[in-house]
């Protein structure tokens, strides 16, 4: 920590200051507690005093919060010792602890508060910014950090036209262009840090029945003036200030009885941008499902979703017990709504960045801002990339078919083409003639077809042409678009009611490997490999739904992203527990 100014002080110096700092203006503390309480909607548990010094700050916290554990950090053994004194004697003893830590070298462990407080300290880290990031990984959910500075230098001439009033004037303009760092105006780096400030206010403390507490108080900051601003002022400035800091001169401070004390305390209270315990990415049946699991175990969590699920263009999602046929996109309606009716919240966005801090997550999104969570759930999907025929893709998910089981059914009986474009093809084509006599595979990419499979194809009364086809005839009916035919190579035409086609699976997996994961290789596609309920290789990071199973239906997303909730719950579970065990520790 920055300190230089200090070094013509002792520490029994600086400690007197400082209370006396805090006995004339401490009083802001409590109004600061009320902000505290308002912005967390309840009293905080635990709190983390940050630069504590003496530990008056931790004393008026302590104060204000009967019930909260208090940990006090501060550079300096001498402080912290005090801090403990002061602890014994206000009676909070049992309740807080001391760490000694430079908080230029990063934060120590603080045990996940609720609560991070730093009154005039803040300035005299070399890297406010960085800190304040740290505070982020290091605060509770839903946690604050409460900075406090002065507002102003104080002032203490009760009349601004006195030779001491003109003097404070110059003192107070000098430092104001020296830039003193106790001025910091916080606002612009806590937004740069990743903050919403939640409550900016001034806390103004006047004494007007003057007092020798006032004087020596006076004599602390005219000190201050005299010896860092001795460049800044003129010889006959610098002789008024020695007369006044001088207790023998008849004209010193130390004397007085008329000084006043105005000073202000500035105030903001801000929270991380968005920290959550969980971040989903995807709100499609594994995602929601998830959501539900972690939203019912009181967990903060957060759905960002870029509203594109999987069978979007089909019109009803089939296998769904209690719900079939649903429209997919009224069944993640409801599910949003169901997740939100827990307390969880569903964003449409995309997320374009994802990158651990610190033991957190944090998530940039295309519409700017930045999510931050403990734990990270992966619901991507998959994007279907289909054979390059024209009229697949209009008609994918309607006449244009992959699954037997999502729309089989819903061409029983009918005219059915199998193109065979990759090695499953053959598969699908017995799958399909399991529900309808007029099955036909069109051998539309040389490998698609092994011997094993003619035969298979041959026994189940499937005819295989082997030529290409060309593109798929469409005509209009009602206003939407209905297959006709598949066209071939010679331009014949194979009339048909359904074509069947095997997309190659892509998964959305650029943000696991962004994360530093590598999607493992299976023969229908990459997949984010997982282990138990959903674990991937990365710590902190699960999976679920078609990014890591390629044949996930609705259900089976539903059921994978139940567990991956669970999974995450229990982890949290176990971490916050950990967390408890730190702070006892550190006791
Ligand atoms: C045409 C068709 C019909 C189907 N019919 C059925 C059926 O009848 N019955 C059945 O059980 N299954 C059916 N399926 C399968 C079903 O679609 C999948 O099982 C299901 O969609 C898988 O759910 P999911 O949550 O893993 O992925 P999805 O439902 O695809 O959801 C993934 C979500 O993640 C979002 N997302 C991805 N990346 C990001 C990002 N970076 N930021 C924000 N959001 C992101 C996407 O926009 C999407 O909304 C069908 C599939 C298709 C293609």
């Amino acid at each position: 920590m920055n300190h230089s100014h200090h070094h013509d002080h002792d520490h029994a110096h600086l400690a007197s200051a400082l209370d006396l700092d805090a006995e004339l203006l401490g009083s802001y503390v409590d109004d600061a507690a009320a902000v505290i309480t308002r912005s967390l909607g309840r009293a905080p548990q635990r709190i983390v005093d940050l630069g504590a010094g003496t530990g008056t700050g931790t004393e008026a916290l302590s104060r204000n919060f009967g019930d909260a554990q208090l940990l006090a950090v501060d550079s300096s053994a001498e402080m912290t010792a005090l801090v403990e004194e002061r602890a014994g004697a206000g009676g909070f003893a049992g309740r807080s602890a001391t760490v000694v830590a430079d908080l230029d070298d990063g934060l120590p462990p603080l045990g996940s508060p609720d609560v991070i407080w730093a009154a005039l300290s803040l300035h005299h880290v070399t890297d406010p910014a960085a800190l304040l990031r740290e505070a982020a990984s290091a605060l509770a959910p839903r946690g604050v950090v409460a900075i406090v500075e002065m507002a102003g230098l104080p002032r203490f001439s009760p009349d601004a036209d006195t030779a001491l009033g003109t003097l404070e004037d110059r003192c107070h303009e000098a430092a104001a262009d020296a830039g003193w760092e106790a001025l910091a105006d916080w606002t612009e780096t806590l937004g740069a840090a990743g903050y919403d400030v939640l409550h900016q206010e001034t806390i103004r403390v006047a004494r007007t029945g003057p007092n020798e507490t006032v004087a020596r108080y006076a004599v602390h900051w005219f000190s201050q003036f005299r010896h860092r601003l001795a460049d800044d002022l003129t010889d006959s400035e610098l002789a008024l200030l020695d007369s006044l800091i001088d207790p023998d001169d008849p004209a010193s401070l130390h004397r007085r009885a008329d000084l006043t004390l105005t000073a202000g305390r500035r105030l903001w209270v801000a929270r991380p941008a968005d920290l959550h315990d969980v971040a989903i990415i995807g709100g499609g049946s594994a995602g929601l499902s998830a959501a539900t699991t972690l939203a019912r175990s009181l967990r903060s969590v957060v759905v960002i979703d870029g509203g594109e699920p999987r069978n979007a263009p089909a019109d009803g999602a089939h296998n769904v017990l209690g719900q079939e046929g649903i429209s997919p996109l009224e069944l993640l309606a409801r599910g949003r709504d169901e997740v939100r009716g827990y307390g969880g919240e569903v964003r449409s966005d995309t997320v374009v960045d994802a990158r651990r801090d610190g033991d957190r997550f944090a998530l940039t999104l295309a519409s700017g801002g930045t999510v931050r969570a403990r734990r990270l759930l992966l619901a991507t999907g998959l994007v279907d990339e289909l054979p390059d025929i024209p009229g697949v893709a209009e008609l994918w998910g309607h006449d244009a078919l992959h699954c037997p089981y999502c729309h089989g059914y819903e061409a029983r009986g009918s005219r059915i083409v199998v193109l065979a474009t990759s090695p499953m093809s053959a598969h699908q084509a017995l799958l399909f003639a399991q529900l309808s006599d007029d099955v036909t595979l069109v051998a539309h990419a040389a490998d698609a077809l092994a011997e094993q499979d003619r035969a298979n194809l041959a026994a189940a009364g499937v005819p295989v042409i082997d030529t290409s086809a060309e593109r798929l005839r469409v005509r209009d009916e009602g206003g939407s678009a209905r297959l006709d035919g598949v066209e071939l190579a010679d331009g014949t035409v194979l009339k048909a009611d359904a074509v069947v086609v095997a997309p190659r699976f892509v998964v959305r997996g650029d943000l696991y490997e962004r994360l530093g994961g590598t999607l493992a290789q299976t023969p229908m596609g990459g997949v984010i490999e997982t282990g138990l309920m959903g674990a991937t290789a990365i710590p902190g990071v699960w999976a679920a739904g078609n990014n890591t199973t390629l044949n996930a239906v609705v259900t089976v997303a539903m059921g994978e992203g139940v567990s991956a909730g669970a999974a995450i719950n229990a982890d949290l579970v176990m971490a916050d527990l950990l967390l408890g065990k730190t702070v006892e520790h550190s006791r």
